[in-house]
């Protein structure tokens, strides 16, 4: 188990939060912010408990030089209407100067201020020793919550932890429960349903869930990957060439380590890649030459439902079909509402999958939607990720 900001005595201290402001701007407004939003009850445990807050974030990709359409000022605007309070914002083209840290040492018990965008500094994403130790001097505990970056050691979400103790904020906590759960101690049986668009890139999470879970259902993209491995011709479907051998490979592992390895049996071919495109249902094993397979057909749907019907636990990575198309949205959508209507617990992670369950207006029905996109695929790979190693131990 890992430390959280409940473990800690605030009284009189200073948090340095490494927070994921990274929100969406247009002409310097933020189009979305549910990531102000999910940071919310951290802040506030944190100013009901007498503490000090000085909140760092990155935005966008400034490339390490101060760029004054990626400052972090609307994000303090908005975090204040949140908060109730002021939050104080103190720019800063290197993020930590004299001003800065003279305001940190300022702060009094339940004020918050928060800091430049750390990636103005070129030395945030080589891990700057020296730079890390600055932001380290702006508190005493170093509270981690963002997990969209906690796969990368940055002098902000990794190095700091060299100089002050690390805990975890709510978020980091919940993803650690829901998502470390599901895949080191699921209640099973345990499915796993995997989708997108290239094999290469999923195949290390494949093979490390191959040896947890009980049941593998492939969709989407990668699909047409294993039919051609399988000897299927698969028409203009997306195929991806490097792949080909290693889902050659996960088909012959899945059969020794007897994991329920479903592929669909029907698809949804169609002539171009767009939504207007004349499209009709195939067997796998029967995709025209000149027709190309954007989304799985309803046999597969009910093969897949009654799989996932039998699940205690069922991680989603990556959609069915090309969702972005209403017409060959069919597949993903019909995954999506077994899963909200489901009584397993259901993490869905990957940002595609995310924004598809968004899309259907489902993300209040699944047990926990990860916010770490590429976090959570090298969560889902086994590995262990820097800015989670490093929060103390209970
Ligand atoms: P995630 O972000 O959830 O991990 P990926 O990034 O791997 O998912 O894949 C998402 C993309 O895969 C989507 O843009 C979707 O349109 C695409 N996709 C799904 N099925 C197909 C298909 N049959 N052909 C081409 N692209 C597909
Ligand atoms: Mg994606």
């Amino acid at each position: 188990m890992k430390k959280t900001i409940r473990d800690v005595n605030w009284e009189g201290k200073s948090a340095v939060m490494r927070c994921d402001f990274n929100v969406p701007l247009k002409d310097g407004a933020i189009t979305d912010d549910t990531r102000i939003r999910a940071a919310l009850p951290t802040i506030n445990y944190l100013i009901d408990h007498g503490a000090k807050t000085v909140i760092m974030s990155h935005l966008g990709r400034p490339k390490g030089k101060a760029n004054p359409e990626m400052s972090l000022a609307p994000v303090a605007a908005r975090l204040s209407e949140y908060l109730g309070k002021e939050v104080k914002f103190v720019p800063s083209d290197v993020v930590v100067d004299a001003d800065v840290k003279k305001a940190a040492s300022e702060l009094a018990s339940g004020e918050v201020m928060l800091i430049e965008n750390v990636r103005f500094r070129e030395e945030e994403e080589k891990n700057d020793p020296d730079f890390a130790g600055e932001l380290s001097e702006l508190g005493d505990v170093f509270v981690q919550e963002a997990f969209g970056t906690s796969h990368r050691a940055h002098a902000s979400t990794t190095g700091i932890a060299s100089f002050i103790p690390a805990v975890s904020g709510f978020l980091i906590e919940k993803e650690l429960k829901f998502l470390g759960n599901a895949v080191d101690n699921p209640e099973r049986p345990f499915a796993a349903i995997m989708g997108g668009a290239k094999v290469k890139d999923k195949i290390p999470v494949i093979t490390n869930l191959l040896d947890k879970v009980d049941i593998l259902i492939i969709g989407g993209g990668m699909a047409y990957t294993f039919f051609k491995s399988m000897g299927y011709s698969i028409g203009k479907s997306l195929l991806d060439e490097e792949g080909l051998g290693l889902a050659g490979d996960i088909l012959k592992l899945a059969k020794e380590k007897g994991v329920e390895f479903l592929l669909p049996v029907d698809v949804v071919c169609a002539d171009e890649f767009a939504n207007d495109s004349p499209h009709d249902v195939y067997k796998v094993d029967s995709i025209p030459e000149d027709r190309m397979g954007l989304d799985i057909g309803p046999e597969t749907i009910a093969l897949y439902k009654e799989a996932l019907s039998r699940a205690k636990t069922i991680v989603w990575n990556g959609p069915m079909g090309v969702f972005e198309m209403e017409n060959f949205a069919v597949g993903t959508k019909a995954i999506a509402e077994c899963l909200a209507e489901s009584d397993a617990t259901t993490v869905i992670g990957g940002g595609d999958s995310a924004a598809a369950v968004t899309q259907f207006g489902l993300e209040d029905k699944m047990t926990h939607i990860s916010t770490g996109g590429g976090a959570s695929l090298e969560f889902l790979e086994g590995r262990e990720l820097p800015g989670i190693a490093i929060i103390e131990d209970k």
